[in-house]
């Protein structure tokens, strides 16, 4: 063993190999260098733990493309584009929503260039920054007043805060809901100093629960959308006019955080009741709070709409500096709303709602396109169509199926495992699902347009097992 070590090449063999690749000399010396130490270190550690058994393992073309792999997949950007073929339109760990072309084009004007973030072009004098989205929203909504944070769980606990700090907010106990592991309601209140006060059973609560909690300590009645979940059989929720009412008879403000937002209406699309915005605002909730980059297709935002003086207060809060907005979000989220100024342009032009809204025919067409597309890989795999779901996601719909047609990928000679391992590591990793027999993309979440290069990351991931 010990003699193997003396087998390693020096650095300087390293670097003048690395030196010559084309595309790896272009990288700062110093990360060249600290790249193949570690690969080095690395060749020691295979030797003490056995992986490198013999001379040969040790040959200078084989160390030399590894060295060159470890080193370009080391020196990657680490935050980097994927091919989302899982067919899960809003998917947390992919990004969530994509961006309309408007609103990427706005981002980019937004950070190639000055703008008007915090200046009022009629006055000359200082703006401000809510401005741009405001009357939109307000528009689009119907509500008075708006403003927009960082995300919805700083909206959340912006409302909170500034509505019910120190005193009591009434929750059902069947909505004190977690989303996905780091925003839990009765955690959210207790940073905000609020005190929660549940009320009913996990399945079923009644108007009178609420009635009787009520007390001088209360501030607030508050509504979670329960948007990642749905409780079936026997339960109750109060209805959301009743709970208004109680609010307008008690004088206190109710308060619903939407989750998911959706300005969109799809129940044309055969898809479970989701409120809108304007719908429940109309009902006369008084705050809302909801997210940019769910159903709404934006980037990740927190809206908060509703009564003007209420929305005021919310705007003057200090802790209100600490979560705001960055211009590029601005941007995106102007330019996304703008879209929903007519549903049909909405439907159309943001992906997230024409990915769900896609119909069985788009989707089988796409599907097929596809599987021509994959055709050259006939020797080495066994192309298919077949039909399959498709979930929303984004703790939106659950529960909701979307029939859609998957393309199913069978590897002969590699198992799937290694074909799905083998694509996470891509250059432009694609992200697929393991269905029985098959590796499925689901035609969905996958642009046209990324045809050629998810045919190309799935031949070079089948070819390399070849070699
Ligand atoms: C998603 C969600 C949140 C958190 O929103 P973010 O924009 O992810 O911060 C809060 N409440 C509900 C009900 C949600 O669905």
């Amino acid at each position: 063993m010990s003699s193997l070590f003396r087998h390693i090449p020096s650095m300087d063999s390293f670097l003048q190999d690395l030196q010559k690749d084309q595309t790896l000399a272009s990288l700062p010396r110093q990360l060249l260098k600290d790249l193949a130490g570690e690969f080095m270190d690395l060749c020691r550690e295979e030797i003490r733990s056995g992986v490198i058994a013999e001379e040969s393992d040790l040959a200078w073309p084989r160390l030399v493309a590894r060295v060159k792999a470890y080193v370009r997949n080391r020196s990657r950007p680490h935050f980097r584009r994927v091919i989302n073929a899982t067919g899960v339109v809003i998917h947390t760990n992919l990004g969530r929503s994509i961006l309309a072309r408007d609103a990427v084009a706005s981002v980019l004007q937004g950070c190639r260039h000055y703008s008007n973030l915090e200046l009022s072009l009629e006055t000359g004098q200082r703006g401000s920054r809510y401005s741009h989205v405001e009357e939109l929203l307000c528009r689009l909504t119907g509500a008075e007043a708006g403003l927009v944070v960082n995300n919805n769980a700083a909206a959340v606990l912006l409302v909170l805060d500034t509505l019910a700090k120190g005193r009591e907010v009434i929750v059902s106990r069947g909505q004190l809901v977690e989303i996905g592991g780091s925003f839990r309601v009765p955690e959210v209140m207790k940073k905000s100093g609020a005190v929660l006060r549940e009320v009913g059973a996990t399945n079923r609560t009644h108007l009178a629960d609420y009635e009787e909690a009520i007390t001088d300590q209360t501030a607030m009645l508050m509504k979670v959308h329960t948007s990642n979940y749905r409780i079936i059989g026997f339960h109750k929720e109060v209805d959301l006019a009743e709970l208004v009412a109680l609010g307008r008879r008690r004088d206190l403000p109710v308060f619903e955080d939407l989750g998911s937002g959706n300005l969109f209406d799809f129940s044309p699309y055969r898809l479970m009741p989701e409120p809108t915005v304007q719908q429940v605002l109309k009902n006369g909730v008084d705050v809302v709070s909801f997210s940019g980059d769910k159903l709404l297709g934006g980037p990740q935002a927190g809206i908060i709409v509703g009564r003007k003086d209420y929305v005021e207060r919310i705007k003057k809060n200090q802790l209100n500096r600490a979560l705001r907005i960055d211009k590029m979000t601005l941007a995106a989220l102007e330019a996304t709303l703008r879209l929903y100024l007519d549903p049909a342009v909405a439907r159309a032009q943001v992906p997230t709602l024409a990915m769900i809204t896609a119909s069985a025919d788009e989707l089988r067409a796409k599907a097929r396109r596809l599987r021509r597309k994959l055709a050259v890989l006939a020797d080495v795999a066994d192309i298919g169509i077949r039909n399959g779901f498709s979930r929303v996601g984004g703790g939106s719909f659950p529960e909701q199926d979307l029939p859609t047609v998957l393309v199913t990928v069978r590897p002969r000679g590699m198992d799937l495992e290694a074909l799905r391992q083998g694509l996470l590591s891509a250059d432009i990793p694609v992200i697929g699902r393991v269905e029985e027999d098959a590796f499925c993309l689901d035609p969905r979440t996958v642009m046209a347009e990324e045809f050629g290069l998810l045919t190309r990351a799935i031949q070079t991931v089948l070819a390399a097992d070849t070699d």
